[in-house]
């Protein structure tokens, strides 16, 4: 008998939906617990998100990256109030934490589940699937720039954004790429950039890129720029395999292959820190979603499907792929919520994926 392996989690619901989606992601990943007995976990739950800002005039805790270094995981609803303007909400939680912890790796599974309505005409649609490795602690999101106030009131005010590209942080995420590639059927990367038309920080990617994909001669590469990316991902979707891109541009194609594959919904996502030096968050690609926030109808597959990626990152790989066999076997069988085309409420979506969990053991 292995031994039974014991995690801490560090829960952090946020707001809206988040609350609603992180509590069916652990229902499953309980569920597991007992009937796998493989495996026993403690959550640890902080009540950060929007709300908190307005009691505390913070997004987290002064003293929050402290409180959670130690866990061995960081699961993530969403944030997000319409009365908190973005980026105060996402610099003061998310990014906070994906910096303070140098979680560089945004992995973002694209994935076709059967038996759910998609946009996408391609008739091989349920083969299809990729991933998309996102750089996240630099780039476009480096929070480097200034406005200049003096020009305020006569239209002549300047703001100026930067953003960073260092040779070690590109090096880190395509190199991760690249090892990702190596683990699938079609061993293959493409890299994307705007690097015609940015003369310094994505040609210094493109230039990584090329010296990095020297070291591995069994994976087949390609470079692309992100407009042609974008139509690339309506065309000819089959072509993608571990596509690569930096923060900005990664989370752009990241809506666009959740859209695609039927909704923002069922988006998995994993903020990894490889060097297991701080912990890694889970946590799904959608936000708060106000609009539906409350009516237990939001889709909790995206979330359960990061609780996937946090047990694969936590050495439970087999269990990892069973909540994947269920997520696609309850899709499947039509047990399904309204972004996708169904009638299905939350709560029941869970209780399908977790009968079908049932059955696996
Ligand atoms: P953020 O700024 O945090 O990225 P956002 O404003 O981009 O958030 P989301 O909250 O992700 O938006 O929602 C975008 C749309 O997708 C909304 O109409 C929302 O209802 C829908 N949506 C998002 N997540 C889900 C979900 N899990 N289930 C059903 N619909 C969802
Ligand atoms: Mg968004």
């Amino acid at each position: 008998m292995e031994n039974k392996k014991h995690f801490r989690i560090a829960v952090i619901p946020g707001d809206g939906i988040g609350k609603e989606v992180v509590n069916e992601g652990l229902r499953v990943v309980e569920h597991l617990a007992d009937t796998s007995n493989k495996f026993s976990f403690e959550s640890d739950y902080f009540p950060w998100g929007c709300q908190y800002y307005l009691d505390h005039g913070r997004m987290m805790a002064e003293n929050g990256l402290e409180e959670i270094k130690n866990h061995d995981a960081i699961y993530f609803g969403a944030v997000g109030y319409p009365t908190v303007p973005d980026h105060i909400s996402l610099w003061g939680l998310r990014i906070a934490i994906c910096q303070g912890f140098d979680q560089w790796a945004n992995i973002r599974p694209v994935e076709f589940l059967p038996g759910i309505q998609s946009k996408l005409n391609h008739p091989n649609k349920e083969d299809l699937n990729w991933i998309l490795v996102r750089e996240n602690t630099e780039g476009e999101y480096s929070g480097i720039g200034g406005r200049n106030f003096t020009g305020r009131g006569n239209r002549k005010e300047v703001a100026v954004q930067s953003s960073i590209f260092t040779e070690e942080g590109c090096e880190r995420v395509i190199r991760h790429a690249f090892q990702l590639a190596l683990k699938r059927k079609r061993k293959k990367v493409t890299s994307v950039t705007k690097s015609n038309a940015q003369q310094y920080g994505m040609v210094l990617w493109d230039e990584v890129f090329e010296r990095v994909s020297k070291e591995y001669p069994e994976v087949e590469t390609d470079q692309w720029l992100v407009d042609a990316m974008a139509a690339q991902f309506v065309l000819h979707p089959e072509e993608l395999e571990v596509v690569v891109a930096s923060n900005l541009l990664a989370d752009i194609l990241s809506d666009l292959g959740s859209a695609l594959a039927g909704s923002l919904g069922i988006a998995a996502s994993a903020n990894l820190n490889p060097e297991g030096r701080f912990p890694s968050m889970f946590e799904s690609v959608h936000g708060s979603a106000p609009d539906i926030a409350g009516k237990g109808i939001a889709n909790p597959i995206g979330t359960i499907g990061s609780a996937a990626l946090m047990l694969e990152h936590l050495g439970l790989p087999d269990e990892a792929k069973m909540i994947n066999e269920a997520i696609r076997a309850t899709t499947e069988d039509g047990v399904v919520t309204a972004d996708i085309g169904g009638e299905n409420t939350t709560k029941e979506v869970t209780d399908s994926i977790i009968s079908h969990l049932s059955k696996m053991y």
